[in-house]
């Protein structure tokens, strides 16, 4: 179900108090990434307090969105840009976005861009080259895909040349490829 399926997936991000940090002693809670940015003081301390900053000291979730440490309004801010991607190509974008986008990138153009690049994934390099020849050859020349000289083509190197003009590969954790067009 898809609901469940989600919400096992769901970013969340752990948030505590940077004054009571630097004091020595943690004062945070887990939450959910999406309303990370509505997380008050108050909310942490469960009382009235004048520490003011809040920070996001751990996460999970995020497939590699979010390195390290951030503000809360960051860490919804990517949340709200995973969940606008299937959960089929979150890590992919999450690799792309990661590998490719500006920091200060729009995140709306972002998801067309990634729809843009993404190429899927693949078992190799060599694969999405037999592939994408394929894709240029007429159906009198796919029959002929299992006879020479189609049989005899070195897709390793076809692949080498591809990957060399435009298109990018990198490693999918199930251990594929996903293949990017970065033009
Ligand atoms: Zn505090």
């Amino acid at each position: 179900m898809p609901a469940t399926l989600t919400a096992i997936d769901a970013p969340r991000v752990w948030i505590g108090c940077l004054a009571c940090y630097n004091a020595g002693y943690l004062t945070g809670d887990w939450h959910d990434a999406d309303v990370a940015d509505l997380v008050t003081p108050e909310d942490l301390h469960s009382k009235p307090t004048d520490h003011e900053e809040l920070w996001v000291m751990d996460h999970e979730n995020f497939l590699g969105l979010i390195e390290g440490e951030c503000s809360p309004s960051h860490a919804t801010e990517m949340a709200e840009l995973l969940a606008e991607i299937p959960a089929n190509e979150r890590q992919p974008f999450a690799i792309w976005f990661s590998t490719y986008a500006d920091d200060d990138a729009d995140p709306a153009a972002a998801v067309e861009e990634f729809r843009d690049a993404f190429m899927g994934e693949w078992d190799s390099e060599a694969d999405f080259a037999r592939e994408r020849a394929a894709l240029q050859m007429t159906e009198e020349e796919k029959e002929l895909t299992t006879c020479w000289p189609f049989n005899a083509i070195n897709w390793d190197y076809a692949a080498q040349e591809l990957f060399s003009s435009g298109f990018d590969a990198e490693a999918a954790p199930g251990g594929g490829i996903y293949v990017f067009y970065i033009g």
